[in-house]
């Protein structure tokens, strides 16, 4: 039955009839006015706004009750477009020079920013056209329909898979969780604000599925695996009875797993691992606290900067970080300074056309463009440490120059803390081991930094030279290929050789066959995705280390990823039910 691979944006399984989702699709013919009427268009078209803020701030008040602060600010660039000069005056010039309607005024206005930021083929500028649409949905409906309710729709009775082309942000906010089981679209990104939505609301979805909406129709069966992006339509018994087990599976999982959290994640022969958790979200804390991790081992930072149009201020960074250390302390968290280009850009950065965003200004290379971003964000970090266990990793570093540049700016940063009177404290400086060349000098770079984290998903990426992004080239990107298996060793080699911690914190670290991979390369701590850290640590608790070690000697010889796969498989199939792995890679 078609199955299709897009991006995992929500964790979870739905199993239902779709059912489509389109328009509002407002059509605004060109139409004049008399010059007698533009002041009372003008003064249509500034009701339309007001109206439209309210009705934004409304919303943002609602997922701030609902799901707290972080997925509230979603609604800010929107507020801040509505009161853009360059989108409200240059709509108020046509109406008053061109008799426009307001709406054709607006709409044109509209299209002209959004050919503007098309020929940006940036991921985030691609999250910030998704506010734009829904800022010209809320201001037409004002205009147009004044009763403001532009998404009320025909809505069947059982709860459905919503399948839409994409979702705007507000749309989101206003479904009824009980009615959605899932939700699959043509396009978005991870970052996109539906989809920080869809997490917070534990709705699984499943973005950039290219031509989904046009592939089903209302009523047809679907399949949704928001933890690996695959959707099935129409699937064969076979396929649900497996979805069936799988969903339950992770849910007896999550059944026990206030008891998992109390447990450590021992091996059988002993040997204590470490398993921490990924953090995209400060309101993520609390639900990641509560399945027992070691501590935070990757929290990403973009969430400060995504859709923003200004850089974000120390205060509100020092806040976000202070809360989440608070709630792990003493565990430690480790902050990931700004990993901003590839395919992250938000919109107060200098947009460069690049050929190769990936390839391009990203990671530790953007701090050099604009300084006052990073150094804002190590002053907050420094401020972060007075207040619990925090750890400083730098993203998609290749040189000992970036780092001693790195250091750098940490000094001075503690100086003028000194000198502010500001607590503060030094903490522990790590690299991501996320490109060939950084596994390569691992042991250089180490006599400059504290520890190592070892970044799987960019490191298939950069050692495959395969977009982590792109869906149709899945086959290629396959973790379990034996270049990576190597310099993974290489990596663990480093990092003993030098004497520093190693940790790894790519989506591997998520998948039981990965973990298996990872730890038959000799790593011993591990840091995944929340959610999956029950079952991870299920399975480091039924393995025998001196198994893993055999078995490593076995995986050395395979020649493909496939065949790396087929022996953990062999290996381990008795100790652990590895139905509930997908595997990462599209060629199982
Ligand atoms: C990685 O590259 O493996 C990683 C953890 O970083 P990110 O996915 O944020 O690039
Ligand atoms: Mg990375």
């Amino acid at each position: 039955m078609p199955r299709l691979q897009g991006v995992p944006a929500s964790p979870g399984i739905a199993m239902g009839p779709a059912h489509r989702l389109s328009g509002p699709n407002f059509h605004v013919p060109h139409e004049n006015i008399e010059p007698a009427q533009v002041e009372a268009e003008i003064a249509r078209f500034n009701e339309a706004c007001e109206r439209a803020k309210e009705r934004t701030r409304e919303l943002r008040c609602e997922v701030e009750s609902r799901l707290g602060s972080v997925p509230a600010k979603i609604f800010d660039p929107q507020l801040l477009m509505l009161e853009d000069p360059d989108l409200i005056e240059a709509t108020l010039r046509y109406i008053r020079d061109s008799f426009l309607t307001a709406q054709r005024a607006f709409d044109l206005r509209l299209l002209e920013f959004r050919s503007q930021w098309l020929e940006v083929t940036h991921a985030m500028v691609v999250d910030r056209l998704a506010d734009l649409a829904d800022v010209r949905m809320r201001v037409l409906s004002a205009l147009i329909e004044p009763d403001d309710n532009y998404f009320a729709t025909e809505w069947p009775e059982e709860p459905v898979i919503l399948v839409a082309s994409e979702l705007v942000p507000s749309r989101m906010a206003e479904l009824d969780r009980d009615r959605v089981l899932g939700i699959a679209t043509d396009a978005g990104t991870r970052t996109s604000h539906a989809s920080i939505l869809a997490r917070s609301m534990g709705v699984p979805a499943i973005v950039g599925l290219v031509d989904v909406s046009a592939r089903v129709d209302n009523g047809v069966e679907m399949i949704l695996d928001g933890h690996r992006g695959r959707v099935v339509i129409n699937p064969s018994d076979t396929e649900r009875e497996w979805f069936r087990n799988r969903d339950v599976q992770l849910r007896e999982v999550q059944k026990d797993l206030k008891e998992l959290a109390a447990l450590e994640p021992v091996t059988l022969d002993g040997t204590r691992l470490e398993l921490h958790a990924n953090l995209e979200l400060p309101s993520d804390a609390g639900m990641a606290a509560a399945v027992g991790p070691d501590g935070v081992g990757l929290l990403r930072t973009e969430f400060l900067v995504v859709g923003m149009n200004v850089i974000p201020e120390e205060e509100e960074q020092y806040q976000a970080f202070k809360s989440i250390t608070e709630v792990f302390d003493p565990r430690p968290v480790v902050i990931r300074t700004y990993d901003l280009g590839g395919d992250k850009f938000p919109m107060f950065l200098p947009l460069l056309s690049e050929e190769n965003p990936f390839l391009g200004w990203r990671g530790i290379r953007i701090y050099t463009m604009i300084p006052k971003l990073f150094h804002n964000q190590v002053r907050a970090i420094l401020r972060a440490a007075a207040c619990g266990t925090v750890r400083m990793l730098l993203p998609l570093v290749n040189s000992v120059d970036e780092v001693l540049a790195v250091r750098e700016v940490i000094a001075k940063a503690k100086r003028e803390l000194e000198e502010e009177g500001l607590e503060h404290a030094l903490c522990p400086i790590g690299v991501m081991l996320e490109t060939p060349a950084a596994i390569a000098i691992a042991e250089i770079l180490g006599r400059h930094v504290d520890f190592f984290s070892l970044g799987t998903n960019d490191l298939a990426q950069y050692a495959l030279a395969v977009d982590r992004g792109n869906a149709q080239l899945s086959e290629y990107y396959d973790p379990f290929h034996p270049a990576l298996l190597r310099l993974i060793r290489d990596a663990v080699v480093a990092a003993r050789e030098t004497g520093l911690p190693i940790n790894s914190c790519g989506e591997s670290a998520s998948d039981t066959l990965g973990v298996l991979l990872l730890i038959s390369c000799g790593l011993r701590s591990l840091s995944c995705t929340p959610s999956a850290i029950p079952e991870i640590k299920k399975l480091i608790r039924s393995i025998d280390l001196e198994h893993v070690e055999r078995v490593a000697g076995q995986l050395l010889d395979a020649q493909t990823g496939k065949e790396v796969r087929e022996r953990l498989r062999a290996a381990f199939g008795d100790v652990v039910d590895l139905s509930t792995s997908a595997g990462l890679s599209g060629s199982q």
